[in-house]
């Protein structure tokens, strides 16, 4: 584990995340310990803004501007659980928003490339993980459905935002034995699926049903609404 958060000392959240680890993730049946102490340890409240910091360890979205989301903590930690990581990883992370998931997959992989769309959220987001000091995490302004052709391949890709049909990008981009864990479908019917790259194709699994804002881009929903 690294040292410990920026400012540990005034971290007066620590003990509502401990609970929120407790109640929305452990006793929600996600086991993986390094998933479990990644999010007991990263400091969720740093990626909202200061009003609703009371709220950081809820088990709900939050909105972080733009019409966009943190993702709620049980989904970070099933989305994390499933990509199977041990901490040798190259991991693709696309509609990183708050930054938020990428500190946790800072925890889990080598290093973590993560895109989003909107600047302003870019620079938020860059900002907050500076702070924690992640250096293994590169976030970068751009159309995530493309992937990040000149890092690939990866050994894991993960996208917070649902798309039509999976962006052929992230299959070319993914290594042999690599998984994939995004959520496809409409606004309102939206599954959850992880894809292994097998040496001749793919396997896919619908690990549950889910409800993700958009991947707005090339190979995603064309406008937000
Ligand atoms: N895990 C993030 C979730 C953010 S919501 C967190 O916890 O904060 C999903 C993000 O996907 C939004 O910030 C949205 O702007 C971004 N997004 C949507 N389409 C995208 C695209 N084509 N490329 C990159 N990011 C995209």
């Amino acid at each position: 584990m690294k040292p410990a958060t920026a400012n540990a000392a005034r971290d007066v959240f620590a003990r509502s995340r401990r609970k929120m680890v407790e109640n929305f993730v452990i006793a929600r049946g996600i086991k993986d310990e390094r998933v479990i102490n990644a999010m007991l340890y990263v400091p969720r409240h740093i990626f909202v803004e200061e009003a609703l910091q009371p709220q950081s360890s809820g088990e709900y979205p939050l909105p972080i501007g733009r019409g966009q989301t943190i993702s709620q903590p049980y989904m970070v930690a099933f989305m994390c659980e499933a990509l199977c990581l041990n901490g040798t990883e190259k991991v693709l992370e696309i509609g990183s928003g708050s930054g938020y998931q990428s500190a946790v997959l800072s925890h889990l992989a080598e290093r973590v490339f993560a895109v989003e769309r909107i600047h302003e959220l870019v620079l938020r987001a860059k900002k907050a993980l500076d702070g924690l000091m992640c250096p293994n995490v590169v976030v970068r302004l751009g159309d995530g459905t493309l992937g990040w052709k000149e890092e690939a391949p990866f050994d894991a890709i993960i996208a917070a935002a649902h798309s039509p049909e999976i962006p052929p990008a992230y299959i070319e981009q993914l290594k042999p034995g690599g998984r994939l864990v995004l959520p496809v479908g409409g606004n309102d019917n939206q599954d959850l699926i992880r894809i292994t790259k097998k040496p001749f194709g793919i396997q896919k699994e619908v690990l549950r049903g889910c409800n993700f804002v958009k991947l707005i881009g090339r190979h995603g929903w064309k406008d937000a609404t």
